[in-house]
């Protein structure tokens, strides 16, 4: 047998993966093949000739067997491409934006200095400044707003916490947190768990960032923002940061963005960042660009394009309007990579990151924008939107049919609730009403509800069905999250006969267990 030599192996790698990439999954086709670990593992090492384990004495392995476990990493991952994958905020990537991130991995190129970067340093550049116009921030020629890509939404949003601190405590770089002012920030009781971690990463502590409550519809609540911040003021904190959300993750809710930077400003001039990572795409739709009000207020933006805009893992950005801050927080002028007097050298972007090395994220974004101009950037985000309104209208519809939301649809999510037949009477008096009571009935109508979206998931998994996420969230039992992160990908024919799957398996798999339990 010739061995198959790296210019074959690249050749037939990127036949395969143009063939999977350009695939346009038909919804029979399965989400994932469902394996226990042990059985994956079997398969893996049989259809492919090598196994997942590393050896003891780990032999070489030749290109040709390499391509094997290609083939079937790619039988045994999860189709993110498939119309029906609607678990996460993300699904399926834009042919353009894998071109990008291929172009990216061939290029291998660090993106901390103007010298080893100079084209990718530009587009970055480019598309900060086109961003801080799509925000509002600034008009066409001026240069006020300072950014970067980031590896995921989560950094971005410790990005945020972090330059803000730096703001009101710049000694905390040199003292550290000890010994200095108990700052105090403030996110609501629906916001993303990175916040969490950022603030128990920078020393800030759980105990200082006030969960604020929100409304009923999951939006945070800006008197009880500002009563949360006079509070924490009494008790000797230092108020610096309020963190909002442009679509939440689990609801889609959208903070008042534009209240919140009234309170921000009353109290003193908080830091406001909000993490539009889920949602932030409105801001290109002038159809939904009203759910993003008073985005233009806000300091400092977090936006996963990775998320509802089709571009693949990861492209992340993090701006801010007030330029410098993120070099104030984080420049420590090594002097074997930014030497001030190298040619080009202000454009090195590296000493702005808590990083050292920065993969060239910005390609997928600008690849994507260019090719669909803004008007194409804009409609991608329509049909997210739209699919969820079409899919909380079908609810609304067919309540009886067992249908009902938990949450009125809003960025592209739908909250709701499959009710089995035989629990539908109750739910016409325990669902209906808000503010119900807590009756015996109820309690154990709740009981029952909260078992039938795991029986229906489990179902689905075994078919290899659509993937849907659900939660038990504010109280509620658990009801499914549908997401439509990728609007080119699902048609509205295919929700309705997704929907029309999930009743049946709703009806036979909580029958089934209504028998094995009585
Ligand atoms: C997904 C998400 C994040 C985190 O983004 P990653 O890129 O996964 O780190 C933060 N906030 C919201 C609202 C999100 O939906």
């Amino acid at each position: 047998m010739i061995e198959m030599d790296d210019d074959r192996f690249l050749g037939l790698l990127s036949q395969r993966l143009g063939a999977y990439v350009r695939s346009r999954d038909d919804v029979e086709d399965k989400v994932v093949r469902l394996t226990s670990p042990e059985e994956l593992a079997r398969s893996f090492e049989e259809e492919s000739g090598v196994a997942l384990r590393l050896e003891e004495r780990q032999e070489e392995t030749s290109n040709e067997t390499l391509l094997s476990a290609v083939d079937a990493l790619l039988r045994y991952s999860v189709k993110t491409s498939h119309p029906l994958f609607l678990n996460q905020l993300y699904g399926r990537a834009d042919v353009i934006g894998v071109g990008a991130d291929w172009t990216s991995t061939a290029l291998n190129t660090n993106t901390h200095t103007y010298e080893v970067a100079p084209a990718f340093t530009l587009m970055e550049n480019a598309l900060l400044s086109k961003i801080g116009r799509t925000i509002g921030w600034h008009g066409e020629d001026k240069n006020e707003v300072d950014g970067l890509f980031v590896p995921g939404g989560s950094l971005s949003n410790l990005y945020g916490m972090h330059v803000s601190r730096n703001v009101v405590d710049p000694e905390v770089a040199t003292r550290g947190s000890h010994g200095g002012p108990r700052l105090v920030a403030f996110t609501s009781d629906q916001s993303h768990y990175s916040y969490l971690k950022s603030a128990r990463l920078m020393g800030i502590g759980s105990d200082n960032l006030i969960a604020v409550e929100s409304d009923a519809h999951g939006r945070m609540r800006p008197d009880a923002l500002e009563e949360s911040i006079e509070r924490a003021r009494r008790d000797g904190g230092m108020p610096f940061f309020v963190g909002s959300t442009a679509g939440t993750t689990v609801l889609g809710a959208y903070d008042p963005l534009d209240k919140i930077s009234e309170v921000c400003a009353r109290q003193g001039g908080l830091w406001h960042h909000v993490d539009a990572c889920w949602g932030g795409g409105a801001m290109l739709s002038s159809r939904y660009r009203h759910v993003v009000r008073g985005i233009e207020t806000t300091d400092s933006v977090a936006w996963n394009p990775h998320k509802m805009s089709g571009a693949p893992l990861q492209c992340s950005v993090f701006l801010t309007r007030r330029p410098g801050v993120l070099k104030n927080a984080n420049a420590t002028n090594a002097a074997y990579l930014f030497q001030p007097d190298k040619l080009h050298g202000e454009l090195d972007s590296g000493d702005k990151t808590i990083q050292c090395g920065r993969k060239t994220d910005m390609l997928k974004l600008w690849m994507l924008w260019k090719k669909r101009g803004d008007d194409g950037m804009a409609s991608f985000v329509d049909r997210c939107f739209d699919l969820a309104t079409f899919t909380g209208d079908v609810m609304r519809e067919n309540e009886d049919l067992g249908w009902k939301l938990a949450y009125e649809p809003s960025c592209a999510n739908v909250c709701f609730w499959y009710v089995p037949a035989r629990l539908r009477e109750d739910a016409r008096r325990f669902l209906q009403v808000e503010g119900q009571g807590e009756g015996e009935q109820e309690t154990r109508f709740s009981r029952e509800l909260h078992k039938v979206a795991p029986l229906v998931k489990s179902r689905m998994q075994r078919e290899g069905d659509a993937m849907i996420g659900f939660q038990s969230v504010n109280g509620l039992p658990n009801f499914f999250r549908l997401v439509f992160p990728s609007g080119d990908a699902i048609g509205q024919s295919d929700v309705l006969e997704m929907l029309e799957r999930m009743r049946r398996f709703g009806e036979e798999e909580y029958e089934k267990f209504h028998r094995t339990s009585s």
